[in-house]
């Protein structure tokens, strides 16, 4: 299963959760304040021109499946 990250939008607490694939799309409550706003970011998936960065790729990005190294 995939780990996402989240952040809240209301204290800003970032945390990490491993969820399944039905249920990647519903956001969790922020374990700190529990509020519901929180928002997903980009976490297992390749975000290579998303970010801006460059320079973080590895041999798996460069292969086009980004799962196995995060970036
Ligand atoms: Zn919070």
């Amino acid at each position: 299963m995939p780990i996402y990250e989240y952040r809240c939008d209301k204290c800003g607490y970032e945390f990490e959760k491993r969820v399944s694939f039905s249920q990647s799309e519903i956001l969790p409550e922020c374990p700190a304040c529990k509020s519901g706003e929180t928002e997903k970011k980009i976490s297992m998936f390749c975000a290579h021109g998303v970010t801006g960065g460059s320079g973080s790729s590895c041999s798996g990005c460069e292969g086009g499946s980004c799962a196995s190294c995060g970036h």
